[in-house]
């Protein structure tokens, strides 16, 4: 694939290098069967190095996630081989089914159905703990 032509996709830019496979496992993207590049310690004025994650198709993704794994990258949204949308996520207040607890007496670890919801606690730090028993996430 041409990675610099994409027609309908996203382009997840400017995220902290060494970020891109993590944030790439977490989105769920090698299980999608479209085109996807990681590129990997990009030189950047911003961030000295950066990785970059280009997703040729049309699909929906979880920001949260995103924002969760790097609150500083920016999502540009192609449409017609035009750039429609820059989006810059932020850290995510709340999280649901992004990670699990790891608690294994939490109600999560016990009860199937029950969404995995994480509260950020402590925006500073960047700390989000568990709605249920209060178990920080690592
Ligand atoms: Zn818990």
């Amino acid at each position: 694939m041409n990675i610099d032509s994409i027609q309908n996709g996203m382009v997840i830019d400017h995220i902290r290098a060494g970020y891109g496979m993590r944030l790439y496992e977490l989105l769920g993207l090698d299980e999608l069967d479209v085109s996807i590049a990681i590129i990997k310690n990009v030189s950047s004025k911003k961030l000295g190095k950066k990785d970059i994650i280009k997703i040729d198709a049309d699909i929906p993704v979880n920001l949260d996630i995103i924002g969760y794994v790097d609150p500083s990258a920016t999502v540009n949204i192609i449409k017609d081989g035009k750039l429609t949308e820059k989006k810059v996520i932020g850290l995510p207040k709340t999280l649901t089914n992004v990670i699990k607890c790891k608690n294994p007496r939490c109600i999560t670890s016990t009860e199937q159905e029950i969404n995995h919801i994480f509260k950020l606690t402590d925006e500073k730090n960047k700390i989000y703990r568990c709605a249920y028993c209060e178990t920080k996430a690592n």
